[in-house]
């Protein structure tokens, strides 16, 4: 068994350091864990594996007996294969002895045995053995499910609160998480602005993304350190890490304590130019983390999130509840929500039939509602009905064309005439917007400026379409940046193709939350933006700590620069400067 320290460098996602004991989640479809066991610990494993083979079982006879009463017998017929073979010596004697002579956990030794048969059958080349082959790998799912499905139970049956190690966790996932008994995260994939770290971040649980293979190497139950700031991770560390990570420790909370004094301060500038400050949410609930860290309102509620998390789709009224709850909180401040956008790593390949190829340039937000016209209409009757109930504005995700954006609102005003037959309230001076996260979007700012109300720069997206870099992929991680000239560009142009036309322009892409970028995005004339909740008091305080002649100066500057580690570099320097002691420690590299 391993029991070295050994550290790690991911991507930091969400900050603070966390101390705790590993818990490893697995997922039976994407990632088996390897888990090397203790001598004590190899019957425990025999045990569950024996649990899950009966359990497996018993849902097959109970299939098989369901198929029999509605196909027939001759139906049934084709379960004696899985049966057989879950019974079958020669596939579980190995399995057995690779736990007692390896010491290799369940999970692992049932993999490579259902592996080992699933190859045999496709190097036979023959149509019938190729199906057996699927067969092989159905039953292999279940068994691993039922090994790993545990996941929940294993977790309610903890007495303490533990540290999540995964190969990758879906945003819906990371949503579900309660904090009282999450310490924090580190998964193997990743990267900074997927769903699943921008959550990860909003519920403020310090997070490590893209640890490349964590998971082969963490164990449950060993001590695990996870530095949200720095992206280090350290399987095992020894007394004297420890230590130094404990006193980090409390120089991060003593910095938070800091940060609440300046959640309830005004957000204006050293010259008194006032600037507007608005939280990303994902739930309605999260409004108060809002005002509670000083935010103006909601500048991106990304409803997806209500798909996300439940088990059925949710229908016109589940919906309406949560926008008129959200604007309810909000208590006559703005909130700006945003139509569905799901796709890409958002719900629909999990449940599509046969997943996309590219998802990320599929079939997602905006294109999914105009291609499912009822669901999209759905929402905008939900939110036109809660638009009666504060001030709202509706904006499009992923527009790329203008035709996009007139059926989009074609769609709204047929909603808004259903609407006043029925005699149903809504808001006539609704305004939308659009997402510009495309460069197409971005390219084309001028013709767009003149038929919406305001626009919402989307970096995150905008950043991987304009550099070809996959957002969530660690392997590209180091070229993913809004430091990129090219991006900056773009977010000049889409700024003023706004100010021509007199539209809003604001910024909600994750870079509106990290410090270093505050003063370039006043200087480039920003003066809305909104942020995960937890990171607007440190942007307030930058924003308290500048003034806009001399920010217009840095982005002048920046702006003729042509290499990303120049900007950073600039960057960097500039918030250095205006407050050594705060910003100092927490400057990502
Ligand atoms: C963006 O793309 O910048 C954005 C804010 O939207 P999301 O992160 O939800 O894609
Ligand atoms: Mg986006």
């Amino acid at each position: 068994m391993n029991v070295a320290m050994q550290t790690v460098k991911g991507i930091p996602v969400s900050p603070g350091i966390v101390i705790g004991r590993i818990f490893v989640l697995g997922e039976a479809e994407t990632h088996v864990p390897h888990r090397e066991i203790a001598d004590h610990e190899i019957d425990s494993e025999l045990e569950r594996f024996a649990v899950a083979l009966q359990q497996a079982t018993a849902d097959l006879v109970a299939l098989r007996d369901r198929t029999e009463q509605q196909l027939g017998r001759e139906a049934a017929k084709i379960f004696g294969f899985h049966l057989g073979l879950l019974q079958d010596p020669a596939l579980l004697g190995p399995i057995r002895e690779r736990i007692r002579r390896d010491k290799v956990n369940a999970e692992l030794a049932v993999a490579d045995a259902f592996k080992k048969i699933t190859d045999q059958f496709l190097a036979i080349g023959n149509e019938v053995f190729r199906q057996k082959a699927n067969d092989v790998l159905d039953l292999d799912r279940r068994v691993l499910g039922k090994l790993m499905g545990e996941n929940e139970s294993r977790l309610s049956a903890l007495t303490e609160p533990v540290i999540i190690v995964a190969h990758e966790l879906t945003p819906s996932q990371t949503a579900g998480m309660d904090r009282a008994r999450i310490l924090g995260i580190a998964t193997d994939l990743g990267g900074r602005t997927s769903h699943t770290s921008i959550v990860a971040r909003a519920i403020e649980i310090p997070c490590v993304v893209g640890c490349q293979r964590l998971t082969s190497r963490a164990q449950d139950g060993d001590i695990i350190v996870v530095d949200g700031d720095t992206g280090v991770v350290v399987l095992r560390p020894d007394e004297r890490t420890l230590e130094e990570y404990r006193t980090q420790q409390q120089r991060f909370s003593a910095f938070r304590k800091v940060l609440r004094e300046t959640a309830p301060l005004e957000a204006v500038t050293k010259d008194g130019v006032r600037i507007q400050l608005l939280g990303n949410i994902e739930f309605p609930h999260e409004v108060e983390s809002v005002l509670a860290n000083g935010g103006d309102g909601v500048g991106l509620y990304r409803t997806e999130f209500l798909y996300l998390t439940n088990d059925h789709e949710p229908g016109e009224d589940e919906q309406f509840k949560a926008y008129r709850r959200t604007l309810e909180l909000l208590d006559g401040r703005p909130c700006t929500i945003r139509t569905l956008d799901l796709g890409a790593d958002k719900y629909t390949q999990q449940r599509a039939h046969e997943p996309e190829r590219n998802p990320f340039l599929g079939l997602r937000s905006i294109r999914y509602c105009l291609q499912n016209r009822e669901m999209f209409k759905t929402q905008l009757r939900a939110i036109l009905r809660a638009s009666a109930f504060g001030p709202m504005k509706v904006m499009f995700p992923l527009v790329s064309t203008l035709m996009e954006l007139r059926q989009a609102k074609l769609i709204l005003n047929d909603v808004c005439e259903e609407l006043d037959e029925e005699g149903i309230a809504f808001d006539r001076t609704l305004q939308t917007g659009i997402m510009v996260e495309v460069p197409s979007a971005a390219l084309m700012a001028r013709a767009f400026a003149d038929e919406c109300a305001f626009f919402s720069i989307g970096t995150n997206d905008l950043i991987q379409y304009t550099l070809a870099v996959d957002r969530g992929n660690e392997r590209v991680a180091n070229l993913y940046t809004g430091a990129s000239p090219a991006v900056l560009y773009l977010v000049k142009q889409i700024i003023r193709a706004g100010r021509r036309a007199n539209i809003d322009v604001s910024l909600c892409g994750e870079v509106a939350g990290e410090a270093i970028y505050t003063m370039l995005l006043l200087g480039l004339g920003l003066r809305t933006l909104s942020l995960v909740p937890s990171q607007i008091p440190l942007i307030k305080r930058v924003i308290r700590s500048v003034d806009i002649p001399h920010c217009e100066q840095l982005a002048r500057k920046v702006g003729s620069f042509d290499s990303e580690r120049q900007v950073l570099n600039t960057l960097r320097d500039e918030l250095r400067k205006i407050d050594p002691d705060s910003f100092g420690g927490w400057i990502p590299e």
